[in-house]
């Protein structure tokens, strides 16, 4: 029996082990070959959504999916990868094993960016992984009965990336849900980042998310880094001037960074730690070894690399995936390509904005493009609900979807 070993279980890697499954299965070789995919959390975690709450019905049981497609779950963290013998070291439970490999696709994702600034690890929350998102969750909750300090309503958001502005959009109505009633006025959000304008890189939505965040009343800081935090207080640096601000509740949002596991394999990495693949989503150089997800970079319209993201890492997986088994049994691959790019960003009670294009270009925005999100949010990156095989396998194709559709203005 040969295996076709997948690490990690977020976007890329449950996709591309459903795309193995269905590869296997249209081929008629489920005897030959197992998919197999190592996980530490037995869930599927919607990771675009932990900004929101409550996050448990977001989770995706994963003897749910796999089970139906016939791919196997091993509960653990794989430690090590030796690509010269084709194996991986795992640690489960304790207990250290090994799995070999026929073919691997490594898709363990990213980590949250950590700078040594003073604080930062004993006193940020995040919302990178769901514990994360539940730890902080859980910090807002204790709020109320804290001692009635000036910032114990405060909340400093620091990184204006797509994570920060969507979380700091959230913040106002989940901190005023939590607190009583006579200090709702007492709740303050700030969302700080090192760039000149906040949302500078969105494009044509960068004012209309300015003016959604000062609506729902949230300040910005702009031109600003995280020069340290405490406990109580955050202070804030323009390079001439610091600003110390009083708050309980500082959140981290500073960037993503390939999971280390990549930098076991022998290729050189790109600037966010990620595995070069070609357009097969083989890793370049590394015989048997696919990559996919945040740990990968493809350029994925045969120019741009690809984004970290879920809009890239699905139809990544979904490629590795069906690749795996086409080099297995040295059948064609496909080539993956994808000509659109579309952002959609979360604001809160506000609405969203949806872009199209590398350049931003503003499409919709305000319940329009929040009736996006949700489908995207709630529909679109899941695997369907129906749970059964037929349709887990059908939607594991390696076909790159079209846009999310949206309602055009005229
Ligand atoms: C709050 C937030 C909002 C976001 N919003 C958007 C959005 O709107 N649109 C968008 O496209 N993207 C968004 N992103 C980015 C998106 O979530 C990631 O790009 C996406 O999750 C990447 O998918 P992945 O499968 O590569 O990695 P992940 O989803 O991170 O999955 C990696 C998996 O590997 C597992 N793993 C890690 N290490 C190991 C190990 N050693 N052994 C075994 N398994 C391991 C992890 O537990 C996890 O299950 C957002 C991210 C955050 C945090």
């Amino acid at each position: 029996m040969k295996r076709i070993l997948v690490i990690g279980a977020g976007f890329a890697g449950l996709w591309s082990a459903l795309s193995a499954a269905r590869k296997l299965d249209e081929l008629n070789r489920t005897e030959e070959a197992e998919v197999v995919i190592v996980n530490p959390a037995p869930f599927h975690s919607v990771r675009v959504r932990n900004y929101e709450q409550p996050l448990d019905p977001t989770l995706v049981q994963l003897d749910t999916v796999l089970g139906p497609a016939g791919v196997k779950l091993i509960q653990a963290k794989a430690t090590q990868i030796d690509s010269a013998t084709r194996r991986v070291a795992i640690e489960r439970e304790g207990t250290a094993e090994s799995l070999d490999y026929d073919r691997l696709i490594l898709a363990a994702g990213s980590v949250l960016v950590r700078p040594p600034i003073p604080g930062l690890d004993c006193h940020s929350f995040d919302v990178d992984t769901y514990a994360g998102a539940c730890k902080l969750q859980a910090h807002l909750l204790t709020l109320p009965a804290l001692p009635d300090t000036p910032g114990r309503y405060t909340a400093v958001v620091v990184g204006a990336g797509l994570t920060g502005i969507e979380l700091a959009a959230e913040l106002p109505a989940r901190l005023r849900e939590i607190v009583a009633d006579a200090d709702r006025g007492k709740v303050r959000v700030v969302l700080a980042d090192r760039s000149a304008t906040i949302a500078q890189s969105m494009g044509g939505a960068q004012p209309v998310i300015e003016g959604a965040l000062k609506t729902l009343d949230v300040e910005v800081r702009a031109g600003v880094t995280l020069e340290s935090l405490d406990e109580a207080s955050v202070t804030l640096s323009d390079g001439a001037a610091s600003e110390r601000i009083e708050a309980a509740t500082v959140v981290w949002c500073g960037g993503m960074h390939a999971n280390a596991l990549a930098s076991q394999l022998p290729v050189t990495l790109d600037p966010l730690g990620r595995v070069p693949v070609d357009t097969f989503l083989r890793a370049e150089g590394v015989p048997s070894v696919f990559a996919a997800g945040d740990c990968a970079r493809i350029l994925i319209d045969g120019t741009r690399p690809s984004v970290m993201s879920c809009q890239h890492g699905r139809p990544m997986g979904r490629y590795a995936g069906n690749n795996a088994v086409c080099d297995l049994f040295g059948l064609e691959m496909l080539p993956l390509s994808i000509d659109w790019y579309t952002t959609i960003c979360d604001l809160g009670p506000w609405g969203a904005v949806y872009t199209e294009g590398w350049d931003r270009k503003l499409v919709t925005q305000g319940e329009t493009a929040k009736a996006t999100k949700r489908t995207i949010n709630g529909e679109r990156i899941y695997p369907p609900k129906s749970g059964t095989r037929e349709d887990i396998l059908r939607a594991a194709s390696p076909v790159v979807q079209t846009p999310p559709p949206t309602e055009r203005a005229g």
